[in-house]
């Protein structure tokens, strides 16, 4: 039978080590599993500019090395395992890996945060590491001097463009609408790049190319009329959907998938709390994220351990 652990905490990007950090500090028995890169999305950023106390810029990479740092300094370590299965049982959780191997806990802290929403065409996974990205900054130098078609309307397919835009010879950013989603500073900078070329409206229709890509076939949304974009590389930024299938039909959800959470950070199940881009959170940052975090963190362990300063509800 596996230890029985006060707290689970499920992510290692900025929600998850901010919960353990503040787990550890409050004395809580916790563990943490993390599956992916460290310090979870903002790994795959070139720049960071916008966390107080950031100097800089530094990288995605940089910070989570300095999160990588401070869990070490305060004394905690993450599981780099993939939680797969969550199930209940009389007053605890049952965690299990795709190992088989689990844990048990008395409550969760699910900060799993997100990923990207695939690319819409059928032939998609043919050309996956064969010219399909969604990580211009991870993937970009392997286009340089070559032409790219970003796909996307938000901040991250204006900053995907901007950053090809140095590397590569020629930019093809397809939305498929008149109007960019993204902030209007962005747009703005877009706008003045010279070999950055605006594809709207229209909508990816198929990928060509034997071995990998060689091109992308648009449709304009309001004529019909195709275009053939030459390009060897496509960088899909359609936005994000969150990794909160783990606890599907146990908590409440909005329709996109996204955890319900009050300012407590409670979900609907008492026992499960929720924080960073897993959350229907309004806005997908680093400081939202990790002030959830700090908030889940101490509301579970008040669950945990009665004596607390703050007053809740216990389910
Ligand atoms: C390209 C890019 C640039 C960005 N730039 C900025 C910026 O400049 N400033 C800013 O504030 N924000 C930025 N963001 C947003 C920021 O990265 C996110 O808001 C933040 O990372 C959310 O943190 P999180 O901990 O909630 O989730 P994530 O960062 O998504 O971390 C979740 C972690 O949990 C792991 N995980 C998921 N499921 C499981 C499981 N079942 N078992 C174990 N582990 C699991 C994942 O692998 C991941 O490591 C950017 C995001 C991207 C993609």
């Amino acid at each position: 039978m596996s230890q029985m652990h006060e707290l689970a905490i499920i992510g290692g990007g900025p929600a998850g080590h901010t919960a353990a950090i503040y787990a550890k500090r409050g004395g809580v028995d916790f563990v943490v599993f993390n599956d992916g890169l460290t310090g979870g999305q903002i790994a795959t950023t070139a720049t960071l500019e916008n966390y107080p106390g950031v100097v800089g810029p530094i990288s995605g990479v940089e910070f989570s090395q300095l999160m990588d740092k401070q869990a070490e300094q305060i004394g905690f370590e993450f599981e780099a395992s993939r939680i797969e299965k969550i199930t209940e049982e009389n007053d605890h959780f049952v965690l299990t890996d795709d190992y088989d191997e689990s844990w048990r806990a008395k409550v969760i802290i699910l900060a799993a945060g997100a990923h990207y929403r695939p690319f819409p065409l059928e032939e998609t996974p043919k050309y996956h590491g064969r010219g399909l990205s969604y990580c211009a900054t991870c993937d970009g130098n392997f286009f340089r001097g070559q032409s790219v078609a970003v796909v996307g309307g938000g901040d991250t397919a204006l900053e995907d463009a901007l950053y090809l835009s140095r590397i590569c010879e020629k930019v093809y950013l397809v939305h498929r609408r008149r109007e960019f989603r993204g902030q209007p500073v962005l747009q703005w900078q877009v706008r003045g790049v010279e070999n950055i070329e605006l594809v709207m409206p229209y909508t990816p229709q198929r990928i060509e190319g034997e071995d990998g890509v060689e091109a992308l076939v648009v449709k304009n949304k309001e004529t019909g009329e195709p275009k053939r974009l030459e390009v060897t590389g496509i960088f899909s930024a359609l936005g994000l959907l969150p990794n909160s299938e783990l606890v599907e039909g146990m908590v409440e959800t909005t329709d996109y998938g996204y955890v319900k959470v009050d300012a407590r950070m409670h979900t609907s199940h008492p026992r499960i709390f929720a924080a960073g881009d897993v959350t229907d959170s309004p806005l997908r940052q680093i400081a939202v994220a990790v002030g959830q975090a700090a908030i889940a963190a101490e509301t579970a362990r008040c669950w945990i351990n009665e004596n607390c300063a703050i007053e809740m509800e216990r389910g």
